[in-house]
């Protein structure tokens, strides 16, 4: 009991916050199976009505609630400061020397990025852990290994093939979950971050990054596989592939075969950009 309570937390903490089945149900036939209690609805069509006009309607996009930020102040810095960095030198110098985010005081280093800046893809995963707070890069633990192997599997590499960074510059204490304010000041300079190293590609790599840069509440299982876009500020947009984050896929390797599947998407997008 225990033990399926701590791996709830744990899924809950990696962004899977849906339970969605690998097979389709049909849900219709689960309806009309069942009794019905409600009153009849006419069928008869409206006047120009469409057959669309009898499904179901959609669930319209689960929108995240409004951040409830204890320091908005702090934010409009974050973002006043990114705003003015033309070089990815003078934003790595401002997330150094920014003071606003509380994580910075328990981290041992700011951890910004690694990888060849200007490559074709920027992955951006959540935070950095004990061995990327130790050493000052991003995904140089377990789970960055598997990242590695993974970008390795579509002939990616650090070295030419991709960038890659958190949306968090410091590891929270305890690898805990960070909260929206911690998120959202990051975030702005995240936003810059993707801004100015030009990727033609972004790879979201868990729930928590997924709803931070989508600024959405829906959930990793729903969101990854399929493409989505970035707006950025400066008026340009960037395709994104949210996918499982490589810690998740240590716990669950069944699903290292749907990441596959969205790696192969990202593999198929840079060859017709002609990037390949
Ligand atoms: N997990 C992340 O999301 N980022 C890292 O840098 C390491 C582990």
């Amino acid at each position: 009991m225990l033990e399926s309570a701590a791996a709830l937390k744990w899924y809950a903490e990696q962004g899977l916050d849906e339970t969605i089945g690998e097979d389709a149900i049909d849900r219709f036939s689960l309806v009309s199976a069942a009794p019905v209690a409600a009153a009849p609805i006419a069928m008869t069509p409206r006047a120009g009505a469409t057959p669309q006009s009898f499904r179901p309607s959609t669930p319209p996009p689960a929108v995240r609630a409004p951040v409830p930020l204890e320091s908005p102040q702090l934010v409009e810095d974050a973002r006043e400061l990114a705003r003015r960095c033309n070089t990815l030198a003078e934003l790595e110098a401002a997330v150094r020397g920014f003071e606003g985010c509380a994580l910075k005081r328990t981290a041992k280093n700011t951890v910004f990025a690694d990888g060849t800046a200007g490559a074709p893809v920027m992955v951006i995963g959540e935070a950095p852990g004990a061995d990327e707070d130790r050493l000052g890069k991003p995904f140089v633990g377990v789970s960055g290994q598997l990242m590695d192997r993974m970008m390795q599997s579509i002939g990616l590499t650090r070295e030419g093939g991709f960038y890659i960074t958190n949306i968090l510059f410091w590891r929270p204490p305890g690898n805990r979950t960070p909260t929206l304010a911690e998120q959202a000041m990051c975030l702005a300079f995240t936003r810059r971050h993707i801004e100015l190293a030009k990727p033609k590609l972004l790879v979201l790599a868990g729930g928590v990054a997924v709803k931070a840069v989508l600024d959405t509440a829906e959930g990793i299982t729903r969101l990854r596989g399929k493409w989505t876009s970035v707006k950025l500020d400066d008026g340009s947009e960037v395709p994104a592939m949210p996918t499982f984050h490589p810690a998740y896929l240590l716990r669950t390797p069944a699903s290292k075969r749907q990441s596959w599947s969205d790696l192969l998407l990202v593999d198929k997008r840079l060859k017709e950009l002609g990037t390949r």
